[in-house]
């Protein structure tokens, strides 16, 4: 299978006024005079701005994405967002398995195993999180722990045109700290093996994001690794310039 397109992809968690929308303008604005990128784009704002977004960035090159939906199409689930709901207000993607969801709702890999069948059966692409803490780190158990995510999370017959794998050691995000190009390269080499191994050609196929402390100045070298095929990022994402210098590592 071809090498897939990467994605760099924002995620801009509880942030986001209505002001906001000043920043993805500057970001399209950036995007539309600089080189053409050899990469998709995709921002993932709070729930309340992705109708006005998506309608904002329509046949441009900017996707919108959420950040979280709920397992059902409808129902009595208060406060909750259905994946129908989110491709009813115009997106295209949605992050599955953040780890601070993990952590802040106890979400766990049959949960985010659902929540990715609940993005397929409306029609958006899956972006599944995976990644291990420091001390599963520290006690040498990565591969495994990233294993037993990727294999409790990702429902059978997942297809490559729907289905994105983030890999983010949740110690890298927010930290300023990014692993080793030696340790990227063999935990995405892992991924790539399991991918491969469940879906054939499909995992080949599939993007694998690499999320944690991604910046202008480290992602050439990150992106440039084997098996890196576009990045997740939090906090760069929130300024357009500091985003779209990640963006140049693709053109
Ligand atoms: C994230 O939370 O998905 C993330 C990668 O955050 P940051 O880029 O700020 O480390």
């Amino acid at each position: 299978m071809n090498k897939p397109k990467p994605l760099v992809a924002g995620n801009w968690k509880m942030n986001g006024l209505m002001d906001s929308a000043a920043e993805l303008f500057r970001l399209d604005a950036l995007v539309k005079e600089g080189q053409d990128a050899g990469c998709e784009i995709l921002i993932c704002p709070p729930f309340t701005q992705i109708v006005r977004f998506a309608g904002k960035m329509q046949g441009g090159k900017i996707m919108i994405g959420a950040q979280d939906c709920h397992v059902s199409e409808k129902g009595a689930h208060t406060g909750d967002i259905s994946a129908e709901i989110i491709k009813d207000a115009g997106a295209s993607h949605v992050i599955v398995g953040h780890s601070e969801r993990r952590a802040d709702h106890n979400e766990d890999n049959r949960l985010i195993r659902e929540k990715t069948k609940a993005a397929w059966r409306a029609g958006l692409v899956a972006i599944v999180c995976v990644g291990e803490t420091a001390s599963e780190r520290e006690a040498g158990e990565t591969a495994a722990v990233v294993e037993a995510q990727l294999a409790g999370s990702i429902p059978q017959g997942a297809a490559a045109s729907e289905t994105i794998i983030a890999y983010e050691p949740v110690w890298a995000i927010g930290s300023g700290v990014t692993p080793t190009a030696d340790d990227v390269e063999m935990i995405h080499g892992v991924i790539r093996a399991h991918l491969g191994g469940r879906f054939g050609d499909e995992g080949g196929g599939m993007r694998i994001l690499y999320g944690g402390s991604v910046k202008s100045t480290n992602a050439a070298a990150l992106m440039g690794i084997d098996n890196v095929d576009g990045a997740l990022v939090g906090g760069a994402s929130l300024k357009a310039e500091d985003f779209n210098g990640i963006i140049d590592a693709y053109r």
